[in-house]
């Protein structure tokens, strides 16, 4: 090109198309045109330390690599300068007049097949790059020399209207200068604060300085870059505390620098603590996405699924472009990659926590446990590294320290901790393997019991016959546990029950043939009253094997869900019909043996009040009973019948 001539050129058909859409206003987020700007710089930048390391011959090698930015309030203009690899001729017209990203083309496809009715939240997730300074210029000028030293100098000068014109310019410097004048509806970003603060949100880790009217910009640089025996722990928890907002130092770790099939960085976090509006899912945060030390996006669902939310972070890709789209990355195999490689890590830091880390492994637990259990409901490919992590009282582990459900329990085998005689942070829960075990040979079934609280889990009278026969029952006090235990079916192929269901094949004990029992004739006697007074809502009412202490329990048939969970449902407001329950009768009990005696002495009154209150009290116990008034009124007639 001659020296004076000034030539005119067109942009390509696409982008004339995406101009039009960048000038009117689709895009909700201008302030992004600064994080577009300086990521073009930064890897401009990155060209050119490249052409250095490897040897070759730059203009101006004693040229600092850094970012200038020069901001004017009353001028309302804005410049942004580099040190970096610069543009030849063909760059100019080639790379700067078509859109390189796939991400944007897929956009614009999207955009004509939907005409207008894309909305501005849309286009705001789509990066694109340079053409986005023109929501707030009218006119962008960009001068820029190679940094091959025998390339020339050029000014590049476009309305972004269609057209753009080059001519030559006697710059000096290797580089690119772009500058313009506001528009004045954003001259804000004449403002050397908003800039600073803006740099802080997009490009606090960019790996050069970013200097704004003079004055740096603090940049702590890309600390996931760096090799990990580089990060001190000062640093690393320093950055953790700005990505996280987290005033603590994290729980622990993960620093990866993946390489081969699949290339990333990635340094992630386990909070110690939940925020405190962490269960809302809308405020779930996820992992931020770089590409190459840009900034992509915060939040990027993509990277871990639901269930792993609590794991903040960064993950950096270079096989991922900047320009991409949420539409793009939601299918795109290197992010499947990336998942599926930190997925697996993260389990195989919280396997080496329940392994040899049991302090981290509770306070994960009872902070995020709720959270990653629910992914026994949602990642199949999963759930038995799930399962394995599992862990749940039992009527077997020690009761908490201090806790108020101290001295329920007659614990046998669990007391014994595993590390010797102080108790470990791990010792009142049980895994479902250490479960199966400690459990005889004879037991074919994985018992369980699910409530609200672990002290009136305790107390249930439907343990006695367990308690009795030593048998371990697992205490699921975690709301959560009621919907995904029922889930598991079973673990090493022991099925999972419910102890409140009616159909558990409990072993006949010689020993309950006591003398003491009531005969067959008296007990179906007695049971027919039992049945009249419950009446329609007990599906049967049957002789207990279960029961030692208590004289009657409820418990679940055949097609029931266990009271627990159908309490919650209705919680919930879900549409839960009433299941109804199967009344067992301790045929053994001094009560029930009293009762049968009553029943022959013709008293009919009495025993059929004694039956109505002992159902009604197990209701109670399972706080199934609408009405307690009519409840101690009758406990009142019984008590006025017995002392009369
Ligand atoms: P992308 O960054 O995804 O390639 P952009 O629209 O941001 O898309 O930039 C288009 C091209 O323009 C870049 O690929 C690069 O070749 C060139 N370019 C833009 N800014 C600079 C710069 N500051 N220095 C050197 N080249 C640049
Ligand atoms: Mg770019």
């Amino acid at each position: 090109m001659d020296k004076t001539s000034r030539q005119q050129f067109e942009f390509k058909a696409e982008m004339k198309q995406l101009l039009h859409l960048i000038v009117n206003s689709l895009y909700t987020n201008p302030e992004v045109f600064l994080r577009e700007l300086i990521s073009n710089s930064s890897d401009a930048l990155n060209k050119l330390r490249f052409r250095q390391v490897t040897g070759e011959n730059v203009q101006s090698p004693k040229v600092p690599l850094k970012i200038k930015i020069e901001v004017d309030e009353k001028g309302q203009t804005f410049s942004i300068e580099d040190t970096g690899v610069g543009m030849t001729f063909d760059d100019l017209t080639e790379r700067l007049g078509t859109i390189a990203s796939s991400g944007t083309m897929e956009f614009l496809r999207q955009l004509k097949d939907q005409k207008n009715k894309l909305d501005g939240n849309m286009i705001g997730q789509f990066g694109v790059g340079f053409y986005s300074a023109f929501m707030v210029a009218e006119q962008i000028t960009v001068e820029t020399r190679h940094a091959d030293p025998d390339e020339k100098a050029y000014i590049w000068v476009s309305d972004g209207k269609g057209t753009y014109e080059i001519e030559e310019s006697d710059r000096t410097v290797r580089g690119t200068r772009i500058s313009f004048r506001l528009k004045d509806e954003h001259k804000e970003f004449a403002g050397a604060e908003r800039i600073r603060q803006l740099i802080r949100k997009y490009s606090n880790f960019v790996d050069y300085t970013i200097e704004v009217n003079g004055e740096e910009v603090n940049s702590r640089g890309a600390v996931w870059h760096k090799n990990k025996n580089e990060v001190t722990d000062e640093e690393r928890n320093e950055f953790y505390k700005f990505i996280s907002n987290d005033f603590q130092e994290p729980l622990d770790h993960l620093h990866l620098s993946m390489e081969g099939r699949i290339n990333f960085k990635a340094l992630v976090f386990v909070p110690k603590k939940a925020k405190p509006d962490f269960f809302r899912a809308e405020s779930l945060k996820s992992l931020q996405l770089y590409s190459n030390r840009v900034f992509v996006r915060e939040n990027c669902e993509e990277l871990l699924p639901e269930y792993l939310r609590f794991v903040e972070g960064v993950v950096d890709s270079e096989d991922l472009p900047l320009n991409v789209s949420r539409e793009v990355t939601q299918h795109s195999p290197v992010m499947a990659k990336i998942r599926e490689v930190l997925v697996n890590k993260i389990f195989g830091m919280i396997e080496y926590w329940a392994e040899s880390e049991p302090d981290k492994f509770r306070t994960f637990y009872d902070e995020f446990g709720p959270l990653f259990k629910s992914g026994l409901n949602s990642d199949f490919a999963n759930r038995d590294r799930i399962t394995e992590l599992l862990r749940f009282h039992s009527t077997l582990t020690p009761a908490a320290t201090g806790g108020a459900d101290s001295g329920a329990d007659s614990g046998g085998a669990a007391s014994k901790s595993e590390s010797g005689s102080a108790p470990g942070p791990m010792d009142d829960l049980i895994s479902l393997s250490g479960y199966v075990e400690r459990m005889p040979e004879s037991q074919k079934e994985i018992f369980y019991l699910s409530g609200e609280n672990l002290a009136e889990l305790r107390r249930d009278p439907r343990l006695e016959y367990f308690r009795k026969k030593e048998i371990e029952v697992l205490l699921l006090s975690d709301p959560v546990d009621a919907f995904v235990v029922p889930g598991i079916g079973s673990y090493k192929e022991k099925p999972l029950k419910s102890i409140e269901k009616a159909d558990i094949d409990l072993e006949d004990d010689p020993d309950d043939e006591k003398a003491d029992r009531l005969s067959d004739e008296d007990l179906d006697r007695l049971l027919a009253v039992f049945r009249e007074e419950a009446g329609e809502r007990v599906e049967n009412v049957v002789a207990s094997r279960r029961l030692v202490d208590s004289a009657v329990t409820l418990t679940i048939g055949k097609e029931g869900m266990d009271s627990h969970m159908e309490r919650m449902m209705k919680m919930m407001d879900q549409d839960v019909g009433p299941s109804r329950r199967v009344l067992e009768v301790n045929p053994s009990h001094p009560v029930i043996r009293n009762m049968s005696r009553i029943q022959k002495t013709g008293n009919e009154e009495m025993v059929r009040l004694m039956a109505r209150q002992l159902y009604d009290g197990a209701r109670l116990m399972q706080g199934e009973l609408e009405s307690p008034g009519d409840f101690v009124a009758r406990m009142t007639r019984v008590m006025e019948l017995a002392t009369k």
